[in-house]
């Protein structure tokens, strides 16, 4: 057996514990619903191991999380028979943070103890909140399939440094000792404990227990008699999987408290769809659409909120399979009762059930932003504000739903000289001029670049509305989105511009004129440019500048040559 060891945690666990320490003394409570999740997945854990060996049990397959007090000691343990840690996963996942995206993470933080709060909520502050209550944490674990004396305990007082030693521990799973600080004693109350789970663990799938003390026989003057119970462990949740309820049947509260803990967010979601679907392929899924954007959404490689169950046992985070990149931002889960419980993401890369699950779900998702946006423009629009960047990668990567995409967009416009994305293609038909063939818009590095553009002019004088476009992704998202509702949809900046029967024949015979009048002025410009330039022509573009740069109708624009280049292409 190994003695006792002592080691230094990671300096970005050592920052992470000063944090929270220091910033999150407000909400406290948030440890124990860290923990309990903790348990839960270690139950989930061991329920998938034990599909394909299932010795792993023992004689102990009631899985379950107990919170016992103990008074004297100050302290509360949370204790699991889920699958346990080995020496090396206590070392790994108890003094480092593996979690990809944390080095961003702390660029993120701004000092400012309330907006970094948020993000440690958003991150999921995990194992290490138990130290917001505690000056000692003491975690005695055993992996399913080790003997009793293979147990590791490690110990804590959230300063610098943890001891790790073995052990024995009689039954598998994990104990978590939190040995309350004196501002923390709150939660040797067993009132508080039962309020704390109900807010946070209710839909947890497995019981979340407390220890009810015996009550001894009594008799009371009148002659009536309360008889005598045993001590025993009494469930708290429901511990049943909400999904798996009727619809009719489940609150808004809960659905929002369901999404609170599953996707670790204090905020309510925006928007949720439940869905049973039957037929070729059953499944069940309950997806979420956020208020707040994740720190991480600029992250294509970011995690992805869907969560995949098989027949109510859960099999993985992250099922990048079921949701596409450009609905990264949808929390929730899939339950199906046709992937075999043995799943592995390879199997779920090429496969027509997670196909079916896909589109059902992306169809699910865009529906519910359409309706949305049809029912209340306010609220589309922050939802708009918060994830249309995102929204914007659609068309590109999802052809089949292209113009239910398109018809969420919004951009901001000549017709509203502002800056908010708030024109949709819809409104800008509508408004189009008679005569008009196409949707004009240009991109430009700003806004403000974009509106003063002297391409613009001309639409201006003849009153025709010219999308504006700005963010990094819109050029990307234009070429991918060739028309809307049978209209063309034209950069400004592009090609011979032919605005058709907007042109009057008296202007075609003016801009003929000036070319043969200026024939040698634009040989000379072409001969002094040389190179630079393919081609020098008059327009009749430009009402107030006198010259304007644009590229040719199939080479790339000046926004993708600088996109490019910015990329080291
Ligand atoms: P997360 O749960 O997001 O992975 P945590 O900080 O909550 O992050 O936990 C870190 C890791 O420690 C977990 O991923 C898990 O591997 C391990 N762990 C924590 N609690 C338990 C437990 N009760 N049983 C088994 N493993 C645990
Ligand atoms: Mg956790």
């Amino acid at each position: 057996a190994r003695h006792i060891e002592k080691h230094g945690f990671q300096t970005e666990v050592k920052q992470l514990l000063h944090l929270m320490i220091h910033s999150l003394y407000s909400n406290k409570e948030i440890f124990l619903r860290e923990l309990v999740s903790n348990a839960s997945d270690a139950a989930d854990k061991l329920r998938f191991k034990a599909l394909s060996d299932n010795t792993l049990y023992g004689d102990d397959a009631e899985l379950r999380v107990r919170l016992l007090i103990d008074k004297d000691a100050n302290t509360l343990t949370i204790s699991d028979n889920g699958i346990g840690m080995s020496y090396d996963e206590v070392m790994n996942n108890l003094g480092t943070i593996a979690k990809s995206g944390t080095a961003e993470f702390f660029s993120q933080l701004s000092g400012d103890q309330a907006k970094d709060s948020q993000l440690i909520g958003q991150f999921g502050v995990g194992f290490y909140s138990a130290f917001i209550v505690a000056d000692q944490v003491t975690v005695r674990t055993r992996a399913a399939g080790a003997a009793t004396d293979e147990a590791v305990e490690w110990q804590s007082a959230g300063d610098g440094e943890f001891t790790i030693k073995s052990c024995e521990k009689a039954q598998r799973g994990t104990d978590i000792i939190v040995k309350l600080r004196d501002d923390s004693l709150e939660f040797l109350d067993d009132f508080r404990l039962r309020g704390i789970i109900n807010k946070y663990s209710e839909h947890i799938s497995i019981p979340v227990q407390l220890w009810k003390d015996p009550e001894p026989e009594s008799s009371e003057e009148d002659g009536k008699k309360t008889e005598a119970k045993p001590g025993e462990w009494e469930t708290v949740n429901s511990g049943k999987a909400l999904w798996t309820r009727d619809k009719s049947d489940i609150s808004d509260e809960e659905y929002k408290d369901f999404y609170q803990s599953i996707a670790h967010d204090f905020d309510e979601p925006l928007l949720w769809s439940h869905n049973k679907v039957e037929g070729t392929t059953e499944y069940t899924s309950l997806l979420y659409i956020p208020k707040r954007a994740p720190w991480d959404l600029w992250n294509r490689d970011q995690q992805h909120g869907v969560k995949l169950y098989v027949k109510r046992v859960f099999i993985m985070d992250d099922a990048e399979q079921l949701m596409p990149t450009y609905l990264r931002f949808v929390k929730g889960l899939i339950d199906s009762n046709d992937l075999p419980l043995n799943v592995s993401r390879e199997i779920l890369q090429d496969n027509k059930i997670t196909r079916a699950m896909r589109n059902g779900s992306t169809k699910k998702v865009l529906q519910m932003l359409t309706k949305l946006a049809k029912d209340d423009a306010e609220q589309y629009q922050q939802f708009w504000d918060t994830f249309g960047a995102v929204l914007k990668e659609g068309p590109a990567e999802d052809n089949a739903n292209r113009e239910r995409i398109a018809e969420l967009l919004r951009f901001a416009s000549t017709h509203n000289d502002d800056s908010k994305q708030s024109v949709s293609l819809d409104d800008y038909k509508e408004r189009m001029k008679d005569g008009q063939k196409a949707i004009y818009y240009i991109v430009a590095d700003s806004y403000e670049a974009a509106k003063h553009n002297p391409a613009l002019e001309i639409f201006r004088k003849k009153g025709v509305e010219v999308l504006l476009l700005s963010d990094r992704i819109d050029e990307w998202l234009m070429s991918h989105l060739p028309e809307f509702k049978e209209l063309p949809i034209q950069s400004v900046t592009r090609g011979d511009l032919d605005l058709g029967e907007l042109d009057d024949a008296e202007e075609k015979q003016a801009q003929e004129k000036a070319e043969a009048d200026f024939a040698d002025q634009l040989k000379r410009f072409k001969d002094a440019l040389g190179d630079k330039v393919k081609k020098v022509r008059v327009t009749h573009r430009l009402t107030e500048s006198p010259a304007c740069i644009i590229t040719d109708e199939h080479d790339m624009s000046t926004q993708m040559v600088k996109l490019m280049e910015a990329a080291g292409q």
